[in-house]
């Protein structure tokens, strides 16, 4: 699409961030032009309208709370952010999962999740699914329904989608 192109256009390609021989898609120069950013949150807040409208916008820590909290007021929805380790004050649930090396930690509020309700989690980048993976069945675990899931970009060859269990993911554009 049109805005799949822009977008490629305004991701930038970092060699060796965070660590020697990792690739990095640096999303800022897309955050920066305003209208590509609007045209961004306006796509995902379009699908999920689409797929039947959710209740609630969880967001990933750190770039998932820059795109989803926009995305949850075009919905005219609230929004829930899913941090890492240690940075939300109690009660918090958490989940653990593996990294390739080590492991991480992301926790979320329970007090502010209605039982029930249907979430659309957004997040930047889908790479190796990990990180989306262990937020979405934190949502479940905490009695959410995981309506869906939002990326800006996926990296198609890290496989991350086939670790979301079949649930509707939509992309605004992948990369190999
Ligand atoms: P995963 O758990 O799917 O391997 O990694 C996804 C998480 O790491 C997301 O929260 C995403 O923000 C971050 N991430 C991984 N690789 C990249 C990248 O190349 N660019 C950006 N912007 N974020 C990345």
């Amino acid at each position: 699409t049109e805005l799949a192109a822009r977008c490629a256009r305004l991701i930038r390609d970092v060699a060796d961030f965070p660590l020697a021989g990792v690739g990095f898609k640096d999303i800022n120069p897309l955050l920066a032009d305003a209208p590509t950013f609007a045209d961004v949150v306006e796509h995902l807040a379009a699908l999920a309208r689409a797929a039947g409208g959710v209740d609630l916008v969880a967001g990933i820590e750190a770039r998932g709370f820059i795109l989803g909290a926009p995305v949850a007021t075009a919905l005219g929805v609230g929004f829930l952010p899913i941090r890492k380790e240690g940075k939300l004050p109690g009660p918090t649930v958490s989940a653990s999962y593996d990294l390739e090396y080590g492991s991480a930690t992301v926790e979320l509020q329970p007090g502010n999740l209605p039982a029930g309700a249907r979430v659309l989690l957004v997040d930047d980048v889908l790479a190796t699914g990990g990180t989306a993976a262990a937020a979405a069945t934190l949502l479940r675990t905490t009695g959410a329904v995981v309506a869906g899931l939002a990326f800006l970009l996926e990296i198609t060859s890290l496989g991350g989608r086939a670790r979301l269990d079949g649930l509707p993911v939509d992309v605004i554009l992948t990369v190999p």
